[in-house]
């Protein structure tokens, strides 16, 4: 399967900065690759990198991704981005469940679920975070935790769950420098790959895409497990060299 390789931008940026670093990806990116590449950037931000992508061709592999979605279609909610403006921008990819969001904005596991399926209403890809707390993992639910989290999902989306990008993102590894290594990545991966060939005849083409402090030095060995398909990247993702190393990693 063609990896994935997304960058989640967090909130940092502005104008100036943002052009800079699409400027300096566009050179990395000009030559067609064998993965596919995309960034997550935030709302206000969207319409900038749509404007660029028009301007400079070499951008064209570089798909668009918000970082969060609305779970409501329309309506009286200040402050919300619905997936209907997402698709107006151009956006291919939402990510929903971030664990920031999930531990900051008080995500419930419904909550994410109806955010996937607003997406999914609108041709968005959902890139649908689950991960354990570090707490999670030294009791022993790492397992029981991320499959709670994906149920809720392929419960609320039914057989459109073979639509989704799915991130396995161990909160403790997310901007810590810790990572999983690639064979406890791999064994939660192998567990949530085995929860969706349970729910879709299509399990085995839904990419299931790392997240958690992946870098320029250890993507090479996430990404040669069988079950990770690519990686959600957040600092590295900052830093063109970086970014297009990890992306030279997944190809
Ligand atoms: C993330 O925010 O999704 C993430 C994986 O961050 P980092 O790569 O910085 O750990």
């Amino acid at each position: 399967m063609t990896p994935l390789i997304a960058g989640n931008w967090k909130m940092n940026g502005s104008l100036a900065a943002n052009e800079a670093l699409l400027g300096a990806l566009a050179q990395g990116l000009a030559a067609p690759g064998a993965a596919e590449v995309a960034v997550c950037v935030p709302a206000p931000y969207l319409a900038q990198v749509q404007a660029l992508k028009a301007k400079w061709p070499a951008l064209a592999r570089l798909q668009l991704g918000a970082q969060d979605v609305s779970h409501q279609a329309t309506g009286a909610y200040t402050g919300e981005v619905s997936a209907a403006m997402l698709q107006d921008l151009g956006c291919r990819f939402a990510i929903v469940g971030h664990s920031e969001r999930r531990q900051y904005h008080g995500e419930t596991d419904a909550r994410v679920a109806d955010k996937a399926k607003q997406a999914l209403a609108r041709g968005i890809t959902p890139i649908v975070c689950v991960g354990e707390t570090l707490a999670e993992r030294e009791a022993g639910h790492t397992v029981e935790v991320v499959k709670r989290q994906l149920a809720a999902v392929i419960h609320a989306n039914g057989h459109c769950i073979s639509e989704i990008v799915l991130a396995y993102e161990p909160v403790w590894a997310i901007g810590t420098g810790k990572t999983a290594s690639p064979e406890e990545a791999q064994a939660v991966h192998a567990v949530l790959r085995a929860q969706l060939h349970a729910a879709t005849p299509h399990a085995g083409l839904l990419k299931i895409i790392y997240g958690g402090s992946m870098n320029a030095g250890n993507a090479a060995a996430l990404l040669a497990q069988p079950d990770i398909d690519g990686g959600l990247i957040g600092g590295a993702a900052l830093k063109a060299p970086d970014f297009l190393s990890i992306l030279a990693a997944a190809a």
